[in-house]
Protein backbone atom coordinates (compact mmCIF):
# COMPACT_ATOMS: atom_id res chain seq x y z
CA UNK A 1 0.00 0.00 0.00
CA UNK A 2 2.71 2.81 0.98
CA UNK A 3 4.28 1.51 -2.16
CA UNK A 4 1.42 2.37 -4.05
CA UNK A 5 0.80 5.85 -1.85
CA UNK A 6 4.89 6.85 -2.88
CA UNK A 7 3.81 5.85 -6.37
CA UNK A 8 1.18 8.33 -6.29
CA UNK A 9 3.39 10.93 -4.78
CA UNK A 10 6.26 10.83 -7.15
CA UNK A 11 3.39 10.86 -9.71
CA UNK A 12 1.69 13.76 -8.89
CA UNK A 13 4.75 15.36 -7.53
CA UNK A 14 3.04 16.96 -4.20
CA UNK A 15 5.43 18.74 -1.69
CA UNK A 16 6.59 16.50 1.24
CA UNK A 17 5.60 19.05 3.43
CA UNK A 18 1.77 18.51 2.47
CA UNK A 19 2.13 15.15 2.82
CA UNK A 20 3.44 16.10 6.39
CA UNK A 21 0.40 18.33 7.37
CA UNK A 22 -1.50 15.76 5.93
CA UNK A 23 -0.47 12.80 8.67
CA UNK A 24 -0.90 15.32 11.62
CA UNK A 25 -4.28 16.40 10.34
CA UNK A 26 -5.52 12.46 10.50
CA UNK A 27 -3.54 11.92 13.57
CA UNK A 28 -5.79 14.78 15.91
CA UNK A 29 -8.96 13.25 14.05
CA UNK A 30 -8.35 9.80 15.32
CA UNK A 31 -7.27 11.39 18.75
CA UNK A 32 -10.72 13.38 18.98
CA UNK A 33 -12.56 10.25 18.25
CA UNK A 34 -11.01 7.91 20.61
CA UNK A 35 -11.32 10.75 23.39
CA UNK A 36 -15.52 11.26 22.47
CA UNK A 37 -16.15 7.58 23.38
CA UNK A 38 -14.37 7.38 26.50
CA UNK A 39 -16.54 7.94 29.43
CA UNK A 40 -16.68 11.37 31.03
CA UNK A 41 -14.93 11.65 34.65
CA UNK A 42 -17.53 11.49 36.88
CA UNK A 43 -17.97 14.55 39.25
CA UNK A 44 -18.15 13.85 42.85
CA UNK A 45 -21.55 14.09 44.12
CA UNK A 46 -22.38 17.01 46.73
CA UNK A 47 -25.46 15.99 48.89
CA UNK A 48 -27.65 18.92 49.72
CA UNK A 49 -27.69 20.10 53.12
CA UNK A 50 -31.36 19.36 53.81
CA UNK A 51 -33.02 17.01 52.03
CA UNK A 52 -36.14 19.09 50.81
CA UNK A 53 -38.23 16.12 49.50
CA UNK A 54 -37.64 14.15 52.63
CA UNK A 55 -37.53 16.60 55.49
CA UNK A 56 -39.35 19.40 54.39
CA UNK A 57 -42.60 19.21 52.58
CA UNK A 58 -43.09 21.76 50.39
CA UNK A 59 -45.64 24.29 51.96
CA UNK A 60 -48.85 24.67 49.81
CA UNK A 61 -51.01 27.68 49.41
CA UNK A 62 -53.69 27.80 51.90
CA UNK A 63 -56.91 28.72 50.13
CA UNK A 64 -59.27 30.75 52.58
CA UNK A 65 -62.88 30.88 51.13
CA UNK A 66 -63.53 34.29 52.50
CA UNK A 67 -67.69 34.00 52.40
CA UNK A 68 -67.59 30.95 54.04
CA UNK A 69 -65.06 31.55 57.40
CA UNK A 70 -66.40 33.11 60.54
CA UNK A 71 -63.72 36.29 60.55
CA UNK A 72 -62.82 35.30 64.10
CA UNK A 73 -61.36 31.94 62.94
CA UNK A 74 -59.30 34.00 60.45
CA UNK A 75 -57.41 36.19 62.40
CA UNK A 76 -55.19 34.77 65.29
CA UNK A 77 -54.72 38.28 66.82
CA UNK A 78 -58.00 38.63 68.39
CA UNK A 79 -58.91 41.15 71.30
CA UNK A 80 -61.98 40.95 73.21
CA UNK A 81 -62.42 44.11 75.14
CA UNK A 82 -64.26 43.65 78.29
CA UNK A 83 -65.96 46.26 80.31
CA UNK A 84 -66.98 45.38 83.96
CA UNK A 85 -69.21 46.98 86.34
CA UNK A 86 -70.98 49.27 84.32
CA UNK A 87 -73.26 51.21 83.53
CA UNK A 88 -72.07 54.59 84.45
CA UNK A 89 -71.72 58.04 83.46
CA UNK A 90 -68.20 57.27 81.93
CA UNK A 91 -69.68 54.11 79.88
CA UNK A 92 -71.68 56.40 76.73
CA UNK A 93 -68.01 57.82 76.15
CA UNK A 94 -66.85 54.62 75.78
CA UNK A 95 -69.54 53.47 73.73
CA UNK A 96 -68.84 56.86 71.55
CA UNK A 97 -65.10 55.51 70.84
CA UNK A 98 -65.97 51.91 70.06
CA UNK A 99 -68.74 53.19 67.83
CA UNK A 100 -65.98 55.76 65.89
CA UNK A 101 -63.34 52.75 65.77
CA UNK A 102 -66.05 50.08 64.63
CA UNK A 103 -65.25 48.11 67.69
CA UNK A 104 -67.11 45.45 69.34
CA UNK A 105 -66.57 45.25 73.05
CA UNK A 106 -68.03 42.98 75.54
CA UNK A 107 -70.13 44.41 79.00
CA UNK A 108 -70.70 43.01 82.22
CA UNK A 109 -73.14 45.13 84.29
CA UNK A 110 -74.73 45.05 87.16
CA UNK A 111 -77.75 46.43 88.33
CA UNK A 112 -76.38 49.58 90.41
CA UNK A 113 -76.78 52.08 88.13
CA UNK A 114 -78.93 50.30 85.40
CA UNK A 115 -82.05 52.52 85.97
CA UNK A 116 -80.57 55.44 85.20
CA UNK A 117 -78.12 54.75 82.18
CA UNK A 118 -81.18 52.49 80.40
CA UNK A 119 -80.39 53.87 77.18
CA UNK A 120 -76.87 52.50 77.38
CA UNK A 121 -77.84 49.45 77.67
CA UNK A 122 -80.16 49.78 74.80
CA UNK A 123 -77.10 51.51 72.93
CA UNK A 124 -74.88 48.13 73.95
CA UNK A 125 -78.12 46.35 72.07
CA UNK A 126 -78.60 48.70 69.29
CA UNK A 127 -74.54 49.04 68.49
CA UNK A 128 -74.18 45.13 68.61
CA UNK A 129 -71.76 44.96 71.88
CA UNK A 130 -72.27 41.83 74.02
CA UNK A 131 -74.22 42.33 77.29
CA UNK A 132 -72.54 40.06 79.67
CA UNK A 133 -73.81 39.79 83.68
CA UNK A 134 -71.71 40.60 86.39
CA UNK A 135 -74.50 39.90 89.06
CA UNK A 136 -76.66 42.43 90.44
CA UNK A 137 -75.44 43.71 93.58
CA UNK A 138 -71.20 42.52 93.10
CA UNK A 139 -71.72 42.17 97.29
CA UNK A 140 -69.01 39.71 97.58
CA UNK A 141 -70.49 39.20 101.34
CA UNK A 142 -74.58 38.20 99.99
CA UNK A 143 -72.77 36.78 95.91
CA UNK A 144 -70.28 33.92 97.86
CA UNK A 145 -72.28 33.40 100.60
CA UNK A 146 -74.24 30.27 98.80
CA UNK A 147 -75.20 29.11 95.52
CA UNK A 148 -78.71 30.53 95.72
CA UNK A 149 -77.81 33.85 96.78
CA UNK A 150 -75.35 33.48 93.89
CA UNK A 151 -78.19 32.76 91.23
CA UNK A 152 -80.88 35.20 92.79
CA UNK A 153 -78.26 37.94 92.27
CA UNK A 154 -77.83 36.81 88.75
CA UNK A 155 -81.30 36.59 87.83
CA UNK A 156 -81.79 40.19 89.09
CA UNK A 157 -79.78 41.53 86.62
CA UNK A 158 -80.66 38.95 83.89
CA UNK A 159 -84.13 39.59 84.43
CA UNK A 160 -83.25 43.99 84.17
CA UNK A 161 -81.25 43.23 81.07
CA UNK A 162 -84.20 41.29 79.61
CA UNK A 163 -86.67 43.61 80.71
CA UNK A 164 -84.45 46.62 78.97
CA UNK A 165 -83.81 44.76 75.96
CA UNK A 166 -85.55 41.59 75.49
CA UNK A 167 -81.63 39.67 75.82
CA UNK A 168 -81.50 36.83 77.61
CA UNK A 169 -78.12 36.89 78.29
CA UNK A 170 -75.95 33.91 79.18
CA UNK A 171 -72.71 35.41 79.34
CA UNK A 172 -71.36 35.60 82.34
CA UNK A 173 -68.33 36.71 84.38
CA UNK A 174 -67.87 36.14 88.31
CA UNK A 175 -67.03 39.71 90.61
CA UNK A 176 -63.23 38.73 90.89
CA UNK A 177 -63.16 36.44 88.32
CA UNK A 178 -62.75 32.54 89.07
CA UNK A 179 -59.70 32.54 90.91
CA UNK A 180 -60.99 35.15 93.44
CA UNK A 181 -59.98 33.80 96.47
CA UNK A 182 -61.77 36.41 98.92
CA UNK A 183 -64.80 33.92 98.23
CA UNK A 184 -63.18 31.68 100.85
CA UNK A 185 -64.37 34.21 103.72
CA UNK A 186 -67.98 33.54 102.63
CA UNK A 187 -68.05 30.26 101.92
CA UNK A 188 -65.12 27.26 101.01
CA UNK A 189 -65.89 26.06 97.51
CA UNK A 190 -68.65 28.05 96.39
CA UNK A 191 -67.04 29.25 93.73
CA UNK A 192 -66.48 25.47 92.31
CA UNK A 193 -70.07 25.41 92.84
CA UNK A 194 -70.93 28.47 91.44
CA UNK A 195 -69.38 27.62 87.75
CA UNK A 196 -69.98 23.95 87.98
CA UNK A 197 -74.17 24.92 88.38
CA UNK A 198 -73.52 28.01 85.24
CA UNK A 199 -71.75 25.00 83.21
CA UNK A 200 -74.61 22.50 84.01
CA UNK A 201 -77.10 25.42 83.16
CA UNK A 202 -75.75 26.48 79.63
CA UNK A 203 -74.22 29.88 80.96
CA UNK A 204 -70.63 30.31 79.65
CA UNK A 205 -68.09 32.09 82.11
CA UNK A 206 -65.31 34.27 80.87
CA UNK A 207 -62.46 35.56 83.09
CA UNK A 208 -59.28 37.12 81.00
CA UNK A 209 -55.88 37.15 80.18
CA UNK A 210 -54.72 40.55 79.93
CA UNK A 211 -55.21 42.62 83.16
CA UNK A 212 -55.15 46.50 82.28
CA UNK A 213 -54.96 46.52 86.16
CA UNK A 214 -57.45 49.79 86.49
CA UNK A 215 -58.74 47.72 89.54
CA UNK A 216 -55.71 48.72 91.53
CA UNK A 217 -56.33 52.29 92.34
CA UNK A 218 -56.49 55.09 89.71
CA UNK A 219 -53.45 54.15 87.14
CA UNK A 220 -52.74 56.94 84.80
CA UNK A 221 -54.03 56.29 80.99
CA UNK A 222 -50.28 55.82 80.06
CA UNK A 223 -50.36 52.77 82.77
CA UNK A 224 -53.52 51.27 81.68
CA UNK A 225 -52.04 51.75 77.70
CA UNK A 226 -48.61 50.09 78.66
CA UNK A 227 -49.96 47.39 80.52
CA UNK A 228 -52.39 46.43 77.76
CA UNK A 229 -50.45 46.96 74.74
CA UNK A 230 -47.47 45.34 76.08
CA UNK A 231 -49.48 41.89 76.86
CA UNK A 232 -51.50 41.39 73.97
CA UNK A 233 -50.15 38.13 71.81
CA UNK A 234 -51.23 36.41 68.71
CA UNK A 235 -54.08 34.13 69.63
CA UNK A 236 -57.05 35.10 71.88
CA UNK A 237 -56.80 38.12 74.18
CA UNK A 238 -59.62 38.79 76.42
CA UNK A 239 -58.69 42.28 77.95
CA UNK A 240 -59.86 43.33 81.98
CA UNK A 241 -61.16 46.79 81.88
CA UNK A 242 -63.53 48.71 83.83
CA UNK A 243 -65.90 51.37 83.53
CA UNK A 244 -67.40 52.10 86.72
CA UNK A 245 -67.65 55.83 87.59
CA UNK A 246 -63.85 55.65 89.01
CA UNK A 247 -62.53 54.71 86.24
CA UNK A 248 -61.76 57.86 83.87
CA UNK A 249 -58.53 57.10 83.01
CA UNK A 250 -59.62 53.70 81.28
CA UNK A 251 -61.67 55.41 78.92
CA UNK A 252 -58.81 57.85 78.35
CA UNK A 253 -56.72 55.27 77.33
CA UNK A 254 -58.94 53.18 75.40
CA UNK A 255 -58.69 54.67 72.24
CA UNK A 256 -55.22 54.32 71.83
CA UNK A 257 -55.24 50.78 72.87
CA UNK A 258 -57.46 50.00 69.63
CA UNK A 259 -55.35 52.42 67.82
CA UNK A 260 -52.11 50.59 68.42
CA UNK A 261 -53.83 46.82 67.82
CA UNK A 262 -55.40 48.32 64.62
CA UNK A 263 -51.62 48.94 63.45
CA UNK A 264 -50.49 46.23 64.64
CA UNK A 265 -52.87 43.45 62.68
CA UNK A 266 -55.03 43.35 65.91
CA UNK A 267 -59.05 42.71 65.22
CA UNK A 268 -61.80 43.19 67.76
CA UNK A 269 -64.45 40.87 68.67
CA UNK A 270 -67.33 40.53 71.49
CA UNK A 271 -67.29 37.68 73.34
CA UNK A 272 -70.16 34.78 72.26
CA UNK A 273 -71.05 31.11 73.29
CA UNK A 274 -68.51 30.34 70.67
CA UNK A 275 -65.58 32.40 72.16
CA UNK A 276 -62.31 30.32 73.57
CA UNK A 277 -62.96 30.35 77.31
CA UNK A 278 -60.61 31.30 79.20
CA UNK A 279 -60.50 30.35 82.86
CA UNK A 280 -58.79 31.29 85.50
CA UNK A 281 -57.95 28.73 87.99
CA UNK A 282 -60.23 28.05 90.24
CA UNK A 283 -58.84 28.66 94.04
CA UNK A 284 -62.17 28.01 96.27
ZN1 LIG B 1 -66.39 43.63 89.07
Amino acid sequence: MMQNINKFIKKNKIPLIIIICLFFNIAIIINYSINLNKPKEKFKEIKPLINYNKSLSKPTPKVINIKNVNPSVISDKTIYLTFDDGPSYLTEGILDILKEENVPATFFVTTRQIDKYSNLIIRMREENHTIGLHTSSHVYSYVYSSLENYFNDLNIVRTKVFDITGIKSRIIRLPGGSSNTVSKKYSPGIVTQITNKLTENDFYYYDWNIDSQDASGTLSKESIYQNVVNKIHSGTNIVLMHDSSSKATTAEALRDIIKYAKANGYTFAKITKSTPAIHHHINN
